[in-house]
């Protein structure tokens, strides 16, 4: 019997190491996970993204309903709201997510000044998982890279830990357009 390995890579980032882009990205995720409709998971997520097809920032927070089932990602929301403008030629440019349980407070503050910094509250303990989008998200998301694996995805996990992968890092065995086709 063969096995194949598969290595799969993200980085923890030094917010120093970030672009302003990204800091901006990161602050407009985090505001969006303020406005979770979360009543019943109680887990709150924000989400934000770029586009290819145009500058501005895109974002989505859950929403849940009483009957579940019709729940809205935050990453679909972000995504959905893209496709809305720019049709299904959408490319994903780079997605940020931060997601916590109700009443977590991210330990990092966004500072505007002359250019974004993060502060953070207190030194964040490593981690050895970083937040991804749940399999559903991870699905979606696909779907908007037009088959480009290199598509960043940026989290804030609540210790306050910034990290960065792809998505073909995070979601590596896919499934999208081409396997549907004859
Ligand atoms: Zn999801």
């Amino acid at each position: 019997m063969e096995s194949i390995e598969r290595t799969i890579t993200f980085s923890i980032l030094d917010p120093e190491e970030l672009s302003e882009d990204e800091k901006e990205l990161l602050f407009a995720a985090y505001e969006a996970r303020q406005k979770a409709q979360a009543p019943y998971s109680k887990y709150m997520v924000g989400a934000a993204i770029r586009v290819w097809n145009g500058n501005e920032i895109f974002t989505g927070c859950n929403v849940e309903r009483a009957s579940y089932t019709q729940t809205t990602h935050a990453e679909q929301a972000a995504i959905d709201a893209a496709v809305g403008k720019y049709g299904p030629k959408t490319k994903l440019k780079k997605i940020a997510i931060v997601s916590a349980p109700e009443g977590v407070e991210i330990p990092i503050s966004f500072v505007e000044d002359l250019e974004w910094t993060i502060q953070f509250a207190h030194p964040f303990d490593p981690i050895n998982q970083p937040i991804v989008p749940c399999g559903h998200c991870m699905q979606i998301i696909w779907e908007n890279c037009q088959g480009d694996d290199l598509i960043e995805l940026l989290a804030i996990h609540q210790s306050g830990s910034v990290t960065k992968t792809t998505i073909g890092h995070a979601f590596p065995w896919k499934f999208g357009p081409e396997d549907i086709k004859k």
